[in-house]
């Protein structure tokens, strides 16, 4: 049986001599494992097809249960983000975040959708990485059902200017008013940041001009308490560290 998938290559190890174990993240059935042959001799025609990051329709074919690529058309391919530590470790974050939540999640379409646009936003670096992965997280924890609400105290509605708190257990946050000893207070700027990005789209990181969202989201001091914010969400919500993650917070 063949079948094609438009895939992004998550993974890729070594497997006897010449051959190489891939684990495809596909827009058609998320996670896909197959081995693709020889790919370690010189001259391999699809050489390029087992490389981290690359994104293609990967033909593949079954036979007692296990998947071979026989053919591959190479659609786009991210191997720039290689070329800036930054880069490398907010993509290869995207990527253990898919390796969690693709398994577990009903809607691939819209993950594979923001798993692609959070990669190229990255890759042509209008903004920083940290922050393209913040976005990323925010809509990809959204899809898994932790959705936060960044627009106002969720018990009074007012509009949070002065001192937020976020309360863990309900994923909301309060103002000072409202808040109680349950709720963990969160420096504002890192909050108005948050907001702020919550309300354009992803796609929109990708666009080369930054100038309606500067001088926002060029904080990294900011940007970086964004994304502990979410590492930590996502260690006390969904029990995973991404690893990925620590080398953007040094
Ligand atoms: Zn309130």
């Amino acid at each position: 049986m063949e079948e094609k998938f438009n895939a992004l290559c998550i993974r890729s190890v070594s497997y006897k001599d010449n051959d190489k174990m891939l684990t495809l993240f596909s827009l058609e059935k998320g996670i896909v494992d197959c081995i693709l042959r020889g790919v370690k001799k010189p001259n391999a025609k699809l050489r390029f097809a087992g490389e981290l990051f690359c994104f293609a329709e990967y033909v593949v074919a079954e036979k007692n249960g296990r998947r071979t690529v026989i053919e591959a058309n190479e659609i786009d391919n991210f191997y720039e983000i290689r070329l800036d530590i930054d880069k490398y470790y907010a993509a290869t974050a995207i990527i253990e975040y898919v390796r969690t939540f693709a398994l577990k999640g009903e809607s691939y379409y819209e993950l594979f959708l923001n798993t692609l646009n959070g990669l190229k936003a990255i890759q042509n670096g209008a903004y920083l990485p940290q922050l393209v992965l913040v976005k990323y997280y925010m809509e990809g924890l959204k899809l898994a059902g932790y959705g936060i609400s960044y627009s106002a105290c969720e018990d009074c509605g007012v509009i949070i200017e002065n001192r937020v708190f976020f309360d863990f257990n309900s994923c909301v946050f309060k103002c000072a008013d409202c808040a109680d000893y349950s709720c963990t207070e969160m420096r504002i700027g890192t909050y108005k940041l948050l907001s702020l990005l919550d309300k354009i789209e992803l796609s929109n990181l990708k666009n080369m001009d930054k100038s309606t969202y500067s001088p926002t989201f060029d904080q990294l001091d900011t940007v970086k308490y964004a994304l502990k914010f979410f590492d930590f969400f996502i260690k006390d919500k969904v029990e995973v560290q991404i690893k990925s993650n620590q080398a953007l917070l040094v």
